[in-house]
């Protein structure tokens, strides 16, 4: 593990094991030096351990620049099971894995991520201490996947700002891939802000209802990466932006929900050189840790996790104007600020 191509120093991985129902499941603990390592958990049928160990490391390293962006006093951690998440046997996996969690004392805090929603992390909880974004600490129908579709929003119009001098969105056109909790809440909150929308998602019950609430034109999955609009926000899967897609992207920013949306690192350049401003995927999609994560260590009201995830505004745009003053990828920037903010706590 210690040669893998995406270990970087990590302090902790965990392999978890429980034959009497079957877990398998990976935590990574990338750095606790701002404090305890949090990050969600995700369930997902992986085609081999080796996919899951490579998942788990590059999401740890992407939890401790995101919790160190967003100002949060803590490290980064995640962890993956490799499973089905629509197995009948579920709620047994997600037992399991709460008393392995519990094991480490604190050291990593557990959430919703692919394949796990509020109400498993309430399951989770019945075993282990260290988890948040339970459902039970929400008001009924709430999802703290809202937060996160309010900081990509306020991220998408920071970066508005910052390409057309305004981020007053009427008139502007947005491609959006993926319509779940993330996408779908992004795309009410485009409509209400005058935003046109073009969308895809793979899910057709899901498009008809976007197209119908919001007047959104649906368009072939495949292509959605390359319609001529203002803006392309990636709210489905990671590596989006690879050498098939990135000369087909036809948006002057993209900032989605998505994780890992750099296929590598170098596309970040890539797309610089395209003079395509992107908002680094851990930046746009911080809400949703801002608004749930703080809880771990403070007990703020709903009103006042939603005006925590405000702050996405300005590291949005200190990021792209340091990159347009650098003539540097913004998403190299925002790895730059995350290392120093760690470094110095160190
Ligand atoms: P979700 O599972 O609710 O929704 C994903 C949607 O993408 C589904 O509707 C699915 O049908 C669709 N999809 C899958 N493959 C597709 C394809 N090829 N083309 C178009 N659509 C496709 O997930 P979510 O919670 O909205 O998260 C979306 C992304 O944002 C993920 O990458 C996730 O890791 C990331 N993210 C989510 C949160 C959160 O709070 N939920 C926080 C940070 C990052």
């Amino acid at each position: 593990m210690f040669d893998h191509p995406e270990f970087d120093g990590h302090e902790q991985v965990v392999h978890c094991h429980d034959e009497s129902v079957g877990l398998r499941a990976i935590i990574a603990i990338h750095d606790t030096t701002l404090g305890p390592a949090a990050g969600g958990c995700r369930m997902q049928p992986y085609a081999s351990e080796a996919d899951a160990l490579t998942d788990v490391l590059r999401l740890s390293k992407g939890m401790s620049y995101k919790n160190a962006l967003a100002g949060l006093r803590l490290g980064g951690g995640k962890c993956v099971v490799l499973a089905d998440p629509s197995t009948p046997e579920k709620h047994a996996l997600l037992h399991a894995l709460g008393r392995h969690v519990q094991s480490l004392g604190g050291r990593y805090w557990t959430a919703i991520d692919v394949g796990v929603g509020p109400a498993d992390v309430d399951v989770v909880a019945d075993e282990c201490d260290y988890v948040f974004t339970r459902a039970s600490e929400y008001p009924a129908g709430f999802d703290p996947s809202l937060f996160t579709a309010l900081g990509t929003f306020t991220a998408l119009r920071a970066a508005a700002e910052h390409v057309w001098g305004t981020d007053d969105l009427h008139g502007r056109t947005v491609a959006i891939q993926g319509l779940g909790a993330t996408g779908r809440d992004l795309a009410r909150q485009l409509h209400e802000a005058g935003a046109t929308l073009v969308v895809a998602d793979i899910d057709r019950a899901v498009v008809s209802h976007v197209v119908n609430a919001y007047g959104a034109t649906a368009v072939d999955p495949a292509t959605i990466h390359a319609q001529p609009v203002d803006v392309f926000a990636p709210c489905a899967l990671g590596s989006v932006v690879d050498d098939d897609t990135l000369p087909a992207i036809g948006a002057r920013v993209i900032c989605g929900t998505a994780n890992n949306q750099l296929a590598e690192a170098r596309h970040g350049e890539a797309l610089r050189a395209a003079g395509i401003s992107y908002v680094p995927d851990y930046v746009a999609n911080g809400g949703g840790v801002i608004g749930a994560a703080a809880r771990i260590y403070s007990s703020p009201t709903l009103d006042e996790s939603r005006a925590a995830v405000a702050r996405i505004y300005d590291t949005t745009r200190q990021i792209l104007t340091r990159a347009a003053a650098e003539s540097r990828p913004p998403s190299d920037i925002a790895d730059d600020m995350a290392r120093r903010i760690i470094a110095a706590a160190r």
